[in-house]
């Protein structure tokens, strides 16, 4: 039982009971009385497992409410920001602006797919995850420990979507039956970027639910707030990585390895090249960099040539 569970971890002063709590708040303010040494997240944390008394159902709600808060939350600044002219000194594909209508049915077709094909995976996460040792008890693990292990996923993820996404563009069957759907906007926006065919979704979606599970499988040490935290990481990346704006403060400016819009928005734009998602560094290696990038490159290389040849003329 999940209460016994989480009151042994903590100390054996903690015993609660759990008759006559009937509302959430009633359940913190009984936790609260009992567990005076967590924190008010871990309070929070541990009324809702112990007021829903299932923990794939709490799971389940709580991934998919804070999936819906996150995705629709961070893309309202950038629709926001398409509105203000301000802002377009930093558009990068400058005169291609979503129309509120473009807007709208990007979000409709978004949503329907948040119910019908993310829901169900969101869902078989917490078993899948919990029979390879998920915790989901309190106190919560050390910051570095969640940090170090979202850094990981974001790599598995990333190579993952590297490898797939660029198997969408070089199989013209994948591209046309499945792909297509993604690139319908040449210019991307915050919104756009979970707009996608259902075999997309599930196919990338597994870049970001399956590294933790194979983590968990394989160390039998991850808590799920960990899980949920990397969501949120992967939609911001996401998102911003969509939203059309290349400001001068963008991470890349500061992380060179890190993609972000520039990186992504070319890809739309050109339609080849820069598959990746997070990171540069698979596009560097395997010499599908697109843009301004991919020519800075081969001029790169083409100096280098001249250079050596030159070299060799010489010793002749
Ligand atoms: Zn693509
Ligand atoms: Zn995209």
């Amino acid at each position: 039982m999940y209460t016994i569970q989480v009151v042994g971890v903590r100390n054996t002063t903690t015993a609660f009971p759990i008759h006559g709590t009937d509302t959430y708040w009633a359940q913190f303010d009984e936790i609260s009385k009992y567990n005076v040494s967590l924190n008010y997240f871990e309070k929070l944390w541990l009324a809702w497992y112990t007021y829903m008394q299932n923990d794939v159902l709490a799971t389940g709600i709580m991934s998919f409410v804070m999936h819906e808060a996150v995705y629709f939350g961070r893309s309202l600044p950038w629709i926001i920001i398409d509105f203000i002219p301000y802002f377009r000194k930093w558009k990068i594909q400058e005169h291609k602006l979503p129309t509120a209508k473009e807007q709208w049915q990007c979000a409709s077709l978004v949503l329907l797919s948040h119910f019908t094909v993310e829901l169900p995976q969101i869902w078989l996460f917490h078993p899948a995850a919990q029979f390879f040792g998920l915790s989901t008890s309190v106190p919560f693990p050390p910051a570095w420990k969640i940090l170090l292990q979202i850094a990981i996923f974001f790599v598995a993820e990333d190579a993952w979507h590297y490898w797939s996404h660029r198997a969408m563009h070089e199989y013209k069957f994948l591209y046309k039956n499945i792909h297509k759907i993604h690139h319908q906007y040449s210019a991307p926006f915050g919104l756009a970027a979970e707009y996608a065919s259902p075999i997309e979704v599930m196919m990338l979606g597994l870049g970001t639910v399956a590294p933790p599970i194979v983590w968990c499988a394989i160390t039998g040490d991850l808590h799920i707030l960990t899980m949920y935290l990397w969501i949120v990481f992967r939609l911001f990346q996401a998102i911003d990585a969509h939203s059309g704006y290349e400001f001068p403060w963008s991470l890349h400016h500061f992380l060179p390895f890190w993609a972000g819009a520039e990186h992504h928005d070319v890809h739309h734009e050109k339609f080849v090249g820069n598959y990746a998602s997070s990171f540069r560094w698979w596009d560097y290696w395997c010499e599908t960099e697109s843009g301004t990038e991919a020519f800075k490159n081969k001029r790169r290389q083409k100096v280098q040539q001249q250079l050596s040849g030159n070299a060799s003329k010489k010793e002749l």
